[in-house]
């Protein structure tokens, strides 16, 4: 099938769930009372998915509060409770950072538990996110190993066996998330590939890494407005993923300023290109998804093109979240010159 669709990763959590629209949001539950709270948003995720005709489905990491601190956090060697303000992603915004404080190790898988319910819970090919080691070492604060390439090394190698667990569980697709791809331009070159090439070397998997410009939130909508005309990030990190093991790269298309001929860049790489603008409550319609579809297949051969959003939607409203979702799906299939049943 042609431009099968997929999302970032990320869904809005029910209100009952957590404070909505947030970013670092509080559970409203705890203990087992949380854990089928989490259960039962992942099931509303995956049927809105289905229902809006998303190919590739995620649990809309409904049972993590945060997209690194759900994995990272979760190892020996990271301490949740030792938070350190820093600037993140370049100084483009403070947070208060978990700590290294010794060998990061792996002692019992991260995820198993909600992707064997998410794998009974669908039919649907089944994607996992996991944060990348670039963008999990800018988020912690780091008093073990005080060198970023060590420290992302030990975070692969952790992010390895938590996928040969999840490939065994059921799991379709592993999407390694790595923003901070998009700001370390000379890491990226010297270790970052190569981080990325451990997570996922000789995994039986689909693998894809997410590349983005971050959330739709104020900061992020600020340091956009500043970087002109063209966008060149991709520009200067995509020839490096052109030769990296990864089958797929995730990037923001919709609404930006990214020239649409860096997809020419990523040598025999599949792209995964952002057909939905996370940044904006205006909800696409089906036309304007194709249309962006369109713009790729200028540059691409329609067998490498998968359809996704530009980055999670966490922090959205659900209701539009959702209806973006059909807007996905819908202009996917006017993409593909089939009919939409639900017009
Ligand atoms: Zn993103």
């Amino acid at each position: 099938m042609l431009f099968p669709t997929t999302i970032a990763g990320s869904l809005p959590k029910p209100a009952w769930l957590a404070e909505p629209e947030r970013l670092w949001p509080d559970w409203r539950l705890a203990g087992a009372a949380l854990r089928e709270a989490q259960r039962d948003a992942t099931r509303i995720a995956l049927f809105e998915q289905e229902h809006a005709g998303i190919d590739l489905v995620t649990d809309g990491e409904q049972s993590r509060r945060h997209f690194v601190h759900g994995f990272a956090g979760a190892l020996a060697g990271v301490d949740s409770a030792k938070l350190a303000r820093r600037g993140i992603r370049g100084d483009r915004y403070e947070a208060d950072c978990p700590t290294i404080v010794g060998e990061v190790r792996r002692n019992a898988p991260v995820h198993a538990d909600e992707m064997r319910f998410a794998r009974e819970a669908t039919k649907h090919r089944l994607k996992i996110t996991i944060p990348g080691p670039m963008t999990i070492v800018d988020t912690l604060n780091d008093e073990h190993y005080r060198d970023r390439k060590k420290a992302a090394f030990a975070f692969a190698r952790a992010i390895r066996e938590e996928i040969e667990d999840l490939v065994t569980l059921g799991v379709d697709a592993v999407q390694i998330d790595e923003p901070a791809f998009n700001v370390y331009f000379d890491e990226v070159d010297e270790w970052g590939v190569a981080a990325l090439d451990a997570c996922i070397d000789g995994v039986r998997c689909e693998t894809i890494v997410h590349v983005c410009y971050g959330y739709g939130v104020d900061a992020n909508v600020k340091w956009k407005a500043k970087l002109g005309e063209e966008w060149d990030q991709y520009a200067h990190i995509f020839p490096f993923l052109a030769q990296s093991k990864v089958g797929a790269v995730s990037l923001e298309l919709a609404g930006s300023h990214v020239p649409p001929r860096v997809l020419g860049m990523l040598g025999d790489k599949k792209a995964a290109i952002g057909v939905i603008d996370v940044a904006t409550d205006r909800v696409e319609r089906a036309e304007d998804v194709a249309k962006t579809i369109e713009l790729a297949r200028r540059y691409l051969p329609d067998e490498r093109i998968i359809c996704s959003t530009n980055c999670g939607m966490a922090p959205m409203r659900r209701d539009i979240a959702y209806a973006k979702l059909r807007a996905l799906g819908e202009g996917a299939l006017l993409a593909r010159g089939e009919t939409i049943l639900s017009r």
